[in-house]
C-alpha cells in the first residue's frame, strides 16, 4: 500500500512551495487510496521555533490536507523526531557494529581548512576520509573517554549509485564524489539525512516527493538504508517554486506564507487549485475538489523546471473561488449591523460576483447602507464634468417613479435627463457607489435605501 508523508522542519511558517510539496504527497496517497503522514523533523533543536508545529497543523487543516498519521494521532515518538532519539542511537550503533559508520574526531578548524583548500582548488566540499581508516577499537575508546566526535556514514569509494527518480527518471552519481556524510552530530543528535531516511523506512513510507534541494541526499540515504537492510522508498524531486525574480521561496524570509495568504482573505480552494497546477499538467481549468485533482495525479508528468509563484494567477483562482462560494460561507466576514437583516440575502447575492476577498463585503455594505460619503477626490473630479442638474433630475425622477423595475425605470430616467446609455449610467453609478464598476445599476438602485440614494445624488450635485 502506498504511504507518503510531508516532513517539514518546524523552523518557520510554511510557504506556498512547502505547501505544494505537502499537496503533491497528499494527492499521490489519495490517488492510490493510500495513507498520508505528517512528520515533524525537529531533530535539530537549535533551529526549532516552538510555535511552528501548531502553525503547520493549522495551515494543512485549512487546506483540507488531512493526515492519517501525525500530530493528534498516536504518541509523539511516532511522528516527532525529537521524541525518537533512542531509535536513531540504536540505528547508529548497528551501523558502527557493521563498520558502515565510523566516529570522526576532526576538529572544526581542520574541516574549515579542508574546505578552504578544496574551494581554492575549485573542488566541491567533501570530507577527505581522514578518520575513515582509524582502528574501530581505538575509536570506541576515544569516544568512551569523552573525546568529541561526529559519526560518519561510509560511502562506497567507487562505482555508481543509480536510482529511479519519480519525477526526473533515471539518475546516477559517482559514489566517490559524495564524501562521507555526518549522521550523528557531536552532541549525539541525528543529522537530517539519517533521521529522515531511518524514519521513512521504519514508518513504511513508500514514496517521497520533496524539493530538488534534497537530490544529493538521495544516494546517501539509499546507501544508508541498504547498510541497515531497510526498504528504500521511491524518491521524486520537485523543481522548486520561485518568486517573480526567480529566487526560491524561503521560509525564513516569510515568502508567500500560507498564514499571510489566509489572513489576506484567500480561500483555501483557490490556493489549492493554483498550487495543484504549478508544474503539474491538470487537464482542465475549472475549480476542482482536492479529491478530484488526485484522480489523475502522476509524478512522472510533473515539470522538471522551476515553477513561478505568481500572485496574478493566484488572484484568478481566487476570483473563481469567490464566485463559486456558497453565499453562506461569506456571511461571517460581514460585520454585524452593516446591512439590515432583511436585506442581507439580496445584498450578498448582488455583491458576491464583485468580491476579491470576503472582507470587501463591509466596504460594499457601507456603499449601500451607510450615510457616510463614498466619493473619493478622484470621483468628485470625474463628477464635476457632469452637469449638477443631471443629478437633481435623476433624484426627482427616482422619487416620483412608481416602479422599481429597471426595464421601465431606465427609459424614464433617460427621458427625464436627456442622456442615454453610458452617458446616463456611468455618472449615476459613480455618484451612488463612488465606484466605476460593480453590480448592475438597476440592482444597485433597487437595493439602496431611498434616503441614501437621495443623499448621494445631492452630494454629487453639490
Ligand atoms: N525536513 C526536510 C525539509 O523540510 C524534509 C525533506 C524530505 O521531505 O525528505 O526539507
Amino acid at each position: 500500500p502506498v504511504k507518503t508523508r510531508f516532513a517539514p522542519s518546524p523552523t518557520g511558517r510554511l510557504h506556498a512551495g512547502n505547501l505544494r510539496t505537502a499537496l503533491f504527497n497528499w494527492l499521490l496517497a489519495r490517488r492510490h487510496a493510500g495513507a498520508f503522514m505528517l512528520r515533524i523533523e525537529d531533530s535539530d533543536s537549535q533551529r526549532n521555533d516552538p510555535t511552528a508545529i501548531d502553525a503547520i497543523r493549522a495551515d494543512l487543516q485549512w487546506l483540507g490536507l488531512v493526515w492519517d498519521e501525525g500530530p493528534g494521532a498516536g504518541a509523539p515518538s511516532d511522528w516527532q523526531q525529537s521524541a525518537r532519539a533512542s531509535v536513531y542511537a540504536e540505528g547508529a550503533e548497528r551501523l558502527i557494529a557493521a563498520e558502515a559508520a565510523y566516529p570522526c574526531f576532526c576538529s572544526a578548524t581542520r574541516l574549515a581548512a579542508l574546505r578552504d583548500r578544496q574551494r581554492r582548488a575549485g573542488q566541491p566540499p567533501r570530507y577527505d576520509g581522514h578518520c575513515a581508516g582509524l582502528d574501530p577499537v581505538q575509536s570506541a575508546k576515544r569516544r568512551a573517554a569523552g573525546e568529541p566526535a561526529v559519526l560518519r556514514l561510509r560511502m562506497p569509494e567507487s562505482g555508481m549509485i543509480a536510482f529511479h527518480d519519480l519525477v526526473r527518471g533515471a539518475r546516477s552519481v559517482h559514489a566517490g564524489e559524495l564524501g562521507d556524510p555526518v549522521i550523528l552530530r557531536a552532541d549525539g543528535s541525528a543529522a537530517f539525512l539519517f533521521a529522515n531516511a531511518l524514519d521513512d523506512a521504519l514508518m513504511g513510507i513508500t514514496h517521497v516527493l520533496r524539493g530538488e534541494d534534497h537530490l544529493s541526499n538521495t544516494p546517501r540515504q539509499q546507501v544508508l538504508l541498504r547498510h541497515l537492510g531497510l526498504p528504500v522508498p521511491a524518491y521524486g524531486h520537485l523543481a522548486l517554486l520561485v518568486d517573480t525574480e526567480g529566487a526560491p521561496l524561503s521560509k525564513r524570509r516569510g515568502d508567500a506564507s500560507i498564514a499571510g495568504l489566509r489572513e489576506a482573505g484567500y480561500r483555501p480552494e483557490a490556493l489549492l487549485n493554483y498550487l495543484a497546477r504549478l508544474g503539474n499538467p491538470v487537464p482542465d481549468d475549472s475549480l476542482r475538489e482536492a479529491a478530484e485533482l488526485a484522480s489523475d495525479f502522476d509524478p512522472a508528468t510533473l515539470s522538471r523546471s522551476p515553477a513561478r509563484f505568481d500572485h496574478q494567477q493566484l488572484d484568478h483562482w481566487q476570483a473563481m473561488a469567490m464566485a463559486a462560494a456558497p453565499a453562506e460561507s461569506l456571511r461571517p466576514a460581514l460585520e454585524p449591523g452593516r446591512v439590515p437583516v432583511d436585506r442581507e440575502a439580496d445584498f450578498l447575492a448582488l455583491v458576491q460576483p464583485n468580491l476579491r476577498f470576503a472582507a470587501e463585503l463591509n466596504d460594499w455594505a457601507g456603499r449601500f447602507f451607510d450615510t457616510a460619503d463614498v466619493l473619493s477626490d478622484d470621483a468628485m473630479v470625474a463628477l464635476r464634468e457632469a452637469d449638477p442638474a443631471f443629478f437633481e433630475t435623476v433624484a426627482t425622477a427616482l422619487e416620483s417613479a412608481d416602479t422599481g423595475d429597471w426595464k421601465q425605470l431606465r427609459p424614464a430616467l433617460e427621458a427625464a435627463t436627456g442622456r442615454r446609455g453610458g452617458a446616463m449610467m456611468k455618472p449615476l453609478r459613480l455618484a451612488l457607489t463612488g465606484l466605476g464598476r460593480g453590480p448592475a445599476l438597476g440592482a444597485i438602485i433597487d437595493l439602496m435605501p431611498a434616503d441614501i440614494r437621495r443623499a448621494r445624488l445631492q452630494r454629487a450635485a453639490a
